[in-house]
């Protein structure tokens, strides 16, 4: 079983926040709480943090929901779900491109804020990348180009490279069954096979190793499945 995975609840309002909390957990979630912007940026920065989603409330004591957003998105590839209260919040959130993933207005219920959050989920494939560590290492994701480069050199990736890359990235270290990768790789899983998933590792393999010899980013665990391994 995979560890749950981790959400950033940003709400000042205690009540709505333990709502949300509640119902996250209720779905199988690691949800967190932060009632500041400042919390909730610091929180996403941290390094070991990995959520998944956060949600964002726009109306914050210490910063706008928009501010922040842009904030995280400097940094952060991490899909954002807003609350908003008001209408001209509606406004602003869907006319700017503020990169926000989808918004729910109050009052809401808990039961349309989680069905969100797994549509959010499921549309980018439960990947979020840890660009922190990634970064570091020289492997950057473009989820908006769907390109990748590493060192510095692009990767031309076919779109399963990529998507398969981009799930193997969201958790460095973790072994994915060839399962689990079709799952959320793939649009319609049921109609590919295992072999299907070795085909596209193959490529993407050989793609990397083009632009760095000597490094093996994409690890083999016999019968397990694969992980991506990055070094610093
Ligand atoms: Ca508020």
């Amino acid at each position: 079983m995979a560890a749950p995975s981790r959400i950033l609840v940003i709400e000042d309002e205690t009540a709505i926040a333990d709502t949300l909390v509640y119902a996250l957990r209720t779905e199988g979630f690691a949800p967190e709480w932060c009632a500041t912007g400042r919390e909730g940026l610091a929180a996403v920065r941290a390094e070991a943090a990995g959520f998944v989603l956060v949600i964002l409330d726009v109306g914050l004591p210490d910063m706008s929901g928009f501010d922040l957003c842009r904030e995280l998105r400097a940094s952060t590839a991490v899909p954002i779900l807003f609350l908003t209260a008001r209408n001209s919040e509606i406004d602003r959130v869907v006319g700017l491109e503020l990169g926000a993933d989808d918004y729910v207005t109050k009052p809401f219920s808990p039961r349309e804020v989680t069905a969100r959050v797994r549509a959010i989920l499921r549309r980018t494939n439960a990947v979020t990348i840890n660009s922190n560590e990634a970064q570091r290492a020289g492997l950057v994701l473009d989820k908006e180009a769907k390109s990748a480069s590493f060192r510095g050199r692009k990767l031309e990736l076919t779109r399963y490279e990529f998507r398969l890359l981009a799930v193997l990235m969201a958790r460095p270290g973790r072994v994915y069954s060839r399962d689990e990768l079709m799952t959320q790789a793939w649009e319609d899983p049921g109609a590919s096979m295992d072999r299907t998933v070795d085909a596209h590792i193959k490529t993407l393999r050989a793609k990397v190793r083009v632009v760095a010899p000597d490094e093996d980013i994409i690890q083999t665990h016999r019968g397990e499945g694969y992980s991506v391994r990055i070094t610093p």
